[in-house]
């Protein structure tokens, strides 16, 4: 496995292997990697000859006041991770490679990005969209590969690559728990004692909304109001959003009558956490 920290280190290794006629996986990530990437990567390594992941914090979907500086990283472990789980190529630039002096255009969405995360995160799909087009344009894969941990990001990037043209076929992966159910993620790490036991009120709360919708309740209302007041009965949490919107342009909905996304932010503590499932889905 090599770790190249350029953009033309990654080019001439792709080019090397497009030239073999070998198929290419990119696996996206911002590191501090756990099973939930790895489960991305088993998945790129099982469809393509080459597994590119890229481990870079990008400055550019933090906001002024989120956690750009302690967001935990560990290179040596991610590169274990990474080299056992099959990748080839692990891209781990410094921000300058990614944003050189004068960096002045973006990719912005006018639809997907106002609710949601993007309600609360004005600034991050826009920094999602830019990151992940150059990363698409630096690597050129042929599939690249995102957790429905991430649902609205998984819509968005998808929505992104169609407008775009990439012709990159997306996948999205299903979420990896904890054995307790709650989701995996790197910001776990910041939860002390007690807010890791009160962080289960999130998979707890769509458990109940998820019933509900087996049991064959459809308005949206009455579920938000079930997940709501779950989340309200925990004190360590402070609800960020409970939305149930289409899965598809994440549009608001009254009457569940196709898959939708059941969503949650919340913040333990300080720490936002987010989860979802998807409803009704083929
Ligand atoms: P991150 O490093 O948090 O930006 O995540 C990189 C990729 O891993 C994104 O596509 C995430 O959706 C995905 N991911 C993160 N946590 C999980 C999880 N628990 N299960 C599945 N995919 C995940």
């Amino acid at each position: 496995m090599k770790i190249a920290v350029t953009v033309n280190e990654v080019r001439e290794q792709v080019n090397e292997w497009k030239r073999q006629g070998f198929s290419v996986g990119l696996v996206p990530t911002m590191g501090y990697l756990h099973e939930g990437h790895k489960s991305l990567i088993t998945c790129a390594v099982s469809e393509n000859d080459r597994v590119v992941a890229s481990v870079f914090v990008n400055p550019m979907q933090f906001g002024p006041s989120e956690d750009l500086e302690s967001y935990p990283r560990d290179m040596d472990r991610d590169a274990a991770l990474c080299e056992e789980a099959g990748v080839d190529l692990i891209f781990h630039p410094e921000p300058s490679e990614m944003y050189h002096n004068g960096f002045s255009s973006y990719v912005d969405m006018n639809t997907l990005t106002g609710g949601l995360c993007g309600k609360s995160r004005p600034v991050h799909f826009r920094g999602v969209c830019t990151v992940v087009a150059k990363l698409f344009n630096i690597v050129m894969p042929d599939r690249a590969y995102f957790g429905q941990k991430d649902a609205q990001q998984l819509a968005v990037i998808r929505h992104m690559a169609d407008d775009l043209s990439y012709g990159i076929e997306i996948k999205g992966c299903p979420i990896i728990r904890e054995e307790d159910g709650l989701a995996k993620s790197s910001r776990n790490t910041y939860l002390n004692k007690e807010e890791r036991q009160a962080a289960l009120v999130l998979n707890r709360a769509l458990s109940e909304g998820r019933k509900l919708i087996e049991a064959g309740e459809r308005d949206a209302a009455s579920i938000k109001d079930t997940v709501t007041s779950v989340i309200n009965a925990e004190p360590l949490a402070r609800i960020d959003y409970v939305e149930i919107v289409s899965w598809d342009l994440l549009e608001p909905v009254k009457n569940i009558d196709g898959p939708v996304l059941v969503a949650v932010a919340v913040f333990i503590g300080k720490t936002r956490l987010i989860d979802n499932f998807i409803a009704l889905e083929d």
